[in-house]
């Protein structure tokens, strides 16, 4: 018998009470909250969907394990067992423990990167970015055409494409290139996935270069899923054994943990090289911590060692990337427009279409987001001109690319009936969809806007005020 549903392959071991609000507390707490879901306190959130990143539910194996974290300073049992959860997935022989994806960035890529470097990747991920421009050199993004159209359907939008790759390194010369940068699955462009088979012509380039491949890992396991379900010569192969495989055409990876290593917090380098593992590890030692604990407790590490285990569990995937594609198809069924096909770890919603009444200068994306709260207290994120626009000379905005609205899905902490309810609340922000006002802004730092800005919807306010 084959079952519809995809059921939760756990069961409820301890709960975390959500408090249920009115949409009257809510229209008094956003306001409160300056109109920015930044500022909300999480406790007058419902569903949060604001980031994937650090917000895993940790299994009873995991909570176990923290009991037995051993906290020595050097040298601890955690560590060892961190670092063979890491080699045996990864075969890399340097490894290196830091707390969260952008510390390890910052400790790579002060080493590999400097003025005159060129960096290349599908998409390089914000802090990425951040950190190889604060070193100096140059971050280019080269994804391939399929991944900039929104609403095609293609198996692997997160591929880079290989021709402009090649042309960027000849453009450069490869003497200036620090790395090829591959961010698997890509998350700024949807979570979309990256096939083998690219992994594979970007090692086969980087061999008649001699230039370094690295892997931005943190999604490996979703990203190994899609690998075995839409890449026919993987059909059959384990999905840790896929991850194994692309390590394995590839020179090192930084991975933030606190994605698909299911944990709260951790993260690691590891490289085949020990030239470039013993400059990392001088950096670590300075920023981070000494080189058996890099910034994390033991406890910290056993959970991590187990959680990287637990992620390739087929069960686990299957339902993960499921409870990701049922939220997605189910709101492009209601016709709401979502960004296709609905990648691993959030559903995308063009707000530009959806609330195609409020120009972008109005930000529509933030105008959704703040009613999706306002309707069912679900907090999603702003990924649109609140975030990347800027402002020419005469102080008109230059809006983003897209303005979307992320909802990410934390891991194996909301069942289908959460789900159903995001959608229902859909059902209710699309039934007033056309009374609904853009948002000005009343106050902006100079960096980081969405972070700490305040807004104020434009009048007449939302219609439905009760
Ligand atoms: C989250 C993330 C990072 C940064 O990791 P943090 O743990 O948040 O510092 C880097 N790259 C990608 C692709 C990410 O998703």
């Amino acid at each position: 018998m084959h079952f519809k549903t995809v059921i939760e392959p756990f069961r409820i071991k301890m709960v975390e009470p959500i408090h249920m609000s009115t949409e009257k507390e809510r229209r008094n707490y956003l306001k409160e909250a300056k109109n920015n879901l930044f500022l909300l306190e999480s406790e007058k959130v419902i569903i949060d969907l604001l980031t994937d990143s650090g917000t895993s539910a940790m299994s009873a194996q995991q909570w176990g394990g923290i009991m037995m974290g051993d906290e020595s300073y050097a040298g601890a049992k955690s560590w060892e067992k961190m670092r063979k959860a890491i080699f045996d997935l990864t075969g890399y022989d340097y490894i290196l423990p830091i707390h969260q994806g952008r510390a390890g960035e910052s400790i790579l890529y002060s080493q590999l990167g400097g003025k005159g470097k060129v960096f290349i990747s599908n998409t390089h991920f914000d802090t990425t970015r951040a950190n190889i421009e604060y070193s100096g050199a140059l971050a280019v993004d080269c994804l391939s055409e399929q991944g900039k159209q929104p609403a095609l359907e293609h198996p692997f939008k997160g591929n880079i494409d290989v021709k402009k790759l090649e042309q960027t390194i000849l453009k450069h010369g490869a003497e200036s290139i620090g790395a090829v940068v591959l961010t698997v699955t890509n998350n700024s462009g949807g979570g979309q996935p990256v096939s083998m088979q690219n992994a594979k012509d970007v090692r086969a380039i980087c061999d008649k270069y001699q230039v370094l491949f690295l892997l931005d890992c943190c999604r490996i396991a979703e990203n190994s899923y899609f690998v075995a379900q839409r890449e026919q010569a993987y059909k059959n192969v384990s999905y840790r054994a896929i991850a194994q495989e692309m390590f394995a055409l590839s020179d090192g990876a930084v991975m933030s943990a606190k994605k698909d290593a299911l944990v709260n917090m951790g993260g690691f380098i590891a490289l085949r090289d020990k030239k470039i593992a013993d400059a990392c590890a001088n950096m670590l030692i300075m920023k981070e911590g000494f080189v058996t604990y890099g910034g994390l407790s033991g406890r910290d590490m056993e959970a991590l060692a187990i959680g990287l285990v637990e992620v390739f569990d087929k069960d686990y995937l299957h339902y993960r990337i499921s409870s990701t594609t049922y939220l997605g198809d189910k709101l492009t069924a209601l016709g709401v427009p979502v960004i296709r096909p609905i990648g691993g770890h959030a559903v995308y919603v063009d707000a530009k279409t959806f609330y195609d009444h409020i120009p972008v200068d109005e930000y529509p994306g933030h105008a959704l987001a703040c009613d999706l709260y306002l309707k069912g207290g679900i907090r999603a994120c702003e990924i649109g001109s609140v975030m990347f626009g800027k402002y020419s000379e005469s102080g008109e905005l230059i809006p983003a690319q897209m303005e979307l609205v992320r909802l990410a899905i934390p891991r194996r902490v909301y069942t289908q009936s959460h789900l159903d309810y995001v959608v229902e609340t859909f059902e209710a922000v699309l039934a007033e969809k056309q009374s609904s006002k853009g948002m000005k802004i009343i106050y902006e730092p100079a960096f980081l806007r969405h972070f700490t800005a305040h807004f104020a919807r434009l009048l007449p306010e939302y219609a439905s005020v009760v």
